[in-house]
């Protein structure tokens, strides 16, 4: 069980409670618990404000009352896996890969940078690339060329022509922020926003850099070696540290991420570190048995079909595989059958074809004859 406290008992109600109830529940407690109204504590007031808020947030929403009536805290728990889908038992759906940390890496997530004094870590970058089905399975090096921001070298991202510098901003103060009073139907809420007047530096420029037009930043596209490990898949990225954009006031680079997309190849396809391929023979040649070539990622091979080998039988090749993108090994290649049959018969072809079906009978398939006895029960 979690260690959270029970929704109802925050808001001081019993399970059940009608909406109205928990509304007027919700209402008294935030404003007892107001974070301006208790100054003499102001921590616990807004540990004990929020947790009313949670509770609420959620005992408001039919849909998240009913998960929570039944699985507790569990419902929004993402490492308990509550419901359907894991961390949003209202989204549902499963993606195959993890957006949240989409969302985090690219800064959607809200609410970043609400302060901009400091130094500021430069913003991640995103390349899609697409590579070939080989390169995904040897790997390759490559230089890509990304356009990104930089510092500008003639005054070092200060944005101030050469001899000046900077100047703190008079509105804020060097501070970067604004404070905003804001009226609500709980009393007045102090927020803080950035500086209309520096845009959240602190610092105002008066004599531009000529370079940079004051902006301390400059684009440039730079050539960027990135290693393709051998056995990527498609979906997956490659992270090439320190070569996203510049940071600011010092903060570090952010960091280069390649998402790698696999064309489509002519005759292979991938399952995992396997190969699959289709291989057509003829009716002969599946019928007596053959060594036939088969392509492989290394070259052709010698594949021998056993005689009486069946459309859709799945032979394999060990080790011709994709390479393990960790560790040592190849996958597997899997080759699919298919028995074809022909289309263009010459006279004596179609003789000797005659002549094969009056030796079988009816015996010439024993799966053949099982089907057409239970065809035959069906209507009898
Ligand atoms: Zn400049
Ligand atoms: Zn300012």
């Amino acid at each position: 069980m979690s260690d959270k406290r029970d929704y109802y008992e925050i808001l001081g109600v019993p399970k059940g409670a009608s909406d109205d109830d928990i509304k007027k529940a919700y209402k008294k407690l935030a404003r007892k618990y107001h974070p301006d109204l208790n100054r003499n504590d102001p921590k616990t007031a807004e540990e004990k404000f929020k947790e009313v808020n949670e509770a609420y947030d959620v005992l408001k929403d039919p849909q998240k009352k009913a998960a929570y009536d039944q699985f507790g805290h569990d419902a929004f728990d993402p490492r308990r896996g509550g419901g359907a889908g894991g961390s949003d038992p209202f989204g549902g759906a499963g993606f195959g890969f993890d957006m949240g940390d989409i969302f985090d890496m690219f800064g959607m997530g809200g609410g970043r940078r609400a302060r901009r004094q400091g130094p500021e870590r430069g913003a991640d970058l995103r390349y899609d690339l697409e590579i070939s089905f080989e390169d995904a399975a040897f790997g390759k090096e490559i230089q890509l060329e990304i356009p990104r921001e930089e510092n500008c070298p003639t005054c070092g991202g200060s944005g101030a022509a050469k001899g000046s510098a900077p100047e703190t901003c008079p509105v804020c103060h060097g501070s970067g922020q604004e404070e905003i009073i804001q009226r609500t139907m709980l009393g007045s809420m102090r927020t803080a926003r950035t500086c209309s007047k520096c845009g959240g530096t602190g610092k105002i420029v008066k004599n531009p850099c000529d370079d940079c037009r004051g902006t301390g930043r400059r684009r440039v596209t730079r050539k960027i070696d990135v290693k393709i490990p051998k056995g990527v898949d498609e979906g997956q990225r490659v992270r090439v540290t320190g070569a996203g954009e510049a940071g600011v006031r010092g903060g570090g680079n952010g960091d280069l991420y390649v998402y790698i997309f696999i064309k489509p190849h002519k005759l292979f396809q991938r399952r995992g570190n396997d190969v699959v391929i289709e291989i057509p023979i003829t009716f002969v040649q599946a019928s007596l048995g053959a060594t036939v070539q088969v392509p492989t990622l290394d070259g052709a091979v010698d594949l021998k079909i056993p005689a009486g080998i069946q459309t859709g039988t799945v032979l394999r090749v060990k080790g011709k595989g994709i390479p393990n993108l960790r560790g040592s090994g190849r996958g597997d290649q899997h080759v699919r059958i298919k028995v074809t049959t022909p289309q263009k018969l010459s006279a004596r072809q179609k003789e000797l074809l005659k002549e094969f079906a009056a030796l079988s009978g009816d015996s010439v398939n024993p799966e053949q004859k099982t089907f057409y006895e239970k065809f035959k029960d069906l209507f009898t």
